[in-house]
C-alpha cells in the first residue's frame, strides 16, 4: 500500500500492518474425529437472499506459507505492493512449495456440545477435494450458505486435515442473528510488510502469542 487516499484507507493507518487489528481472534478448533454443528455467519455472494452487510461475506485470500513451517504464513503481496518476498521464493525454488495458494476464511457459529455457541474463524485451503468446494456449489445451486446448520467432521491431522460437510434443511424461520459478533475477515488475515517479510516467513522474528495462536488446520 503505497498511497493512501480518503478516509477510510487513512483509517487503516491506526492499525499496525502485521497484527489481527485488535480484536483476539478466535480459531475453530476440533480434533482429529470430532464433528460438530455449524452456521455459516458470512454468505458467498452478496446476490444471496440471506446476504446481510453486518454479517458480510467470506472471503478467499492469495497466501504464501513457509513450506517448512505452516504457521508462518502471509498473504500475498504482488499486487499490492508490486513485490512480494513469497513470490521471489517460489521463483527460487520453484518446487519448493512457497509458491502462492488461495485460501477462504469464514465465521462459523459453532456448536460443539461442550460450551454454548460461539464464532470462529474457520480457513481452508481451496483445493478440488476441499469443503470449500461443497460448499461454493452449494450456494451456486441453492443461493445461500448461512440458512441452515451443517454438520462438520474433522478427519486427520497438521497438513493432511479434512473437513466433511453435510448440510441440514433449511431454515423454515428466519434464523435470529442478535447478539453474534463476526470476526473482520480481512483485519484476521495476517498482512506483512515487504520489508518485513524474509524475517517474518523465515522466523527471524519473535512472533508474539497472537501470532503463534493463528493455527487453522
Ligand atoms: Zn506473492
Amino acid at each position: 500500500m503505497g498511497v493512501l487516499k480518503g478516509l477510510k484507507a487513512m483509517q487503516s493507518l491506526e492499525r499496525p500492518a502485521a497484527s489481527e487489528g485488535g480484536a483476539k481472534v478466535r480459531w475453530v478448533k476440533l480434533d482429529d474425529g470430532q464433528s460438530a454443528k455449524v452456521r455459516f455467519v458470512n454468505e458467498l455472494d452478496e446476490d444471496s437472499p440471506n446476504y446481510d452487510a453486518v454479517r458480510d461475506l467470506a472471503i478467499v485470500v492469495s497466501e504464501h506459507t513457509n513450506p517448512k513451517d505452516y504457521k508462518r504464513k502471509a498473504v500475498c503481496t504482488v499486487e499490492s505492493e508490486g513485490r512480494c518476498f513469497g513470490c521471489e521464493m517460489a521463483r527460487k525454488e520453484p518446487k519448493s512449495g512457497w509458491r502462492a495458494r488461495f485460501r477462504f476464511y469464514t465465521n462459523l457459529l459453532v456448536d460443539d456440545g461442550l460450551e454454548d455457541p460461539y464464532v470462529a474463524v474457520w480457513s481452508q485451503g481451496v483445493g478440488k477435494q476441499s469443503a470449500f468446494n461443497t460448499l461454493k456449489e452449494y450456494a451456486i445451486e441453492t443461493g445461500s450458505i448461512s440458512n441452515r446448520v451443517w454438520r462438520m467432521k474433522r478427519q486427520g491431522s497438521g497438513t493432511d486435515t479434512t473437513y466433511i460437510l453435510l448440510p441440514g434443511d433449511p431454515d423454515t424461520d428466519q434464523h435470529d442473528w442478535s447478539g453474534i459478533e463476526p470476526f473482520n475477515l480481512e483485519k484476521v488475515v495476517r498482512e506483512v510488510a515487504y520489508a518485513e517479510q524474509e524475517s517474518f516467513y523465515l522466523g527471524f522474528d519473535t512472533p508474539t502469542s497472537s501470532n503463534t495462536a493463528n493455527i487453522d488446520w
